[in-house]
């Protein structure tokens, strides 16, 4: 039975390399679940493998900046040299579906979502340590060596900022963390303050 009529919005952050993207795909393939990824918007170079429309929107800077003047999104944020952003229109829509939606965004913008939708479950992906972290950035082969020290610079600022976050999930394994990010959207789903008020409508009894 469910007991909330509108989706939680739910976002995933944690420093580049962590393996959010993988994590995120696990968590997709599990079964019973009703949750949506919100495709981004970015200004940086399509990797090999990765789709327009599925991994990312790709546009110019210039299109970038239009869509912020217009007020086309929910959060927006530089990171390492290129713009990222959620597209607004559709996530709204998803929530009022009663879809979960799930956005896997850096810090800032994270931070963006939580002060315009302060109910957001926001969860930090973390490595089970730090070399872990600089193995995965290195091994992946698609980034200068300038850009993958930046990005290990920017991870070590993120790392301060999990304390932000309402859970912190180790990705030691990669099914290991898509189950505890599965067991704090149920969780979530049960808090008393999300669920009271449809069940009361639901017994026919006025909150006191
Ligand atoms: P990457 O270039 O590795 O795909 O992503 C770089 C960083 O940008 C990652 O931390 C990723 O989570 C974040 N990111 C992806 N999409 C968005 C978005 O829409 N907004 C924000 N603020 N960050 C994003």
């Amino acid at each position: 039975m469910k007991l909330n009529d509108r989706g939680l919005l739910i976002v995933i952050s944690g420093p580049s390399g962590v393996g959010k993207g993988t994590v995120r795909k696990a968590l997709f393939e599990m079964k019973n679940h009703n949750l949506t990824y919100s495709v981004s918007m970015t200004t940086r170079k399509i990797r090999p493998g990765e789709k327009d429309g599925k991994d990312y929107y790709f546009v110019s800077r210039e299109e970038f900046e239009r869509k912020i003047e217009e007020g086309k999104f929910l959060e927006h944020a530089e990171f390492v040299g290129n713009y990222y952003g959620t597209p607004l229109d559709k996530v709204d829509a998803l929530l009022d579906q009663g879809k979960e939606v799930v956005l896997e965004i850096e810090v800032d913008g994270a931070l963006q979502v939580k002060k315009k939708m302060p109910d957001c479950v926001m969860i930090f992906l973390v490595p089970p340590g730090k070399q872990a972290l600089y193995d995965r950035l290195r091994g992946r082969g698609t980034e200068s060596e300038e850009v993958i020290e930046q990005r290990i610079q920017k991870a070590n600022r993120e790392f301060k900022k999990a304390k932000l976050y309402d859970y912190i999930v180790v990705n030691d394994e990669v099914m290991n963390a898509a189950d505890r990010i599965m067991a704090i959207i149920r969780a979530e789903h049960a808090k008393t303050e999300r669920s009271i008020h449809k069940y009361m409508e639901l017994i026919g009894e006025e909150e006191e």
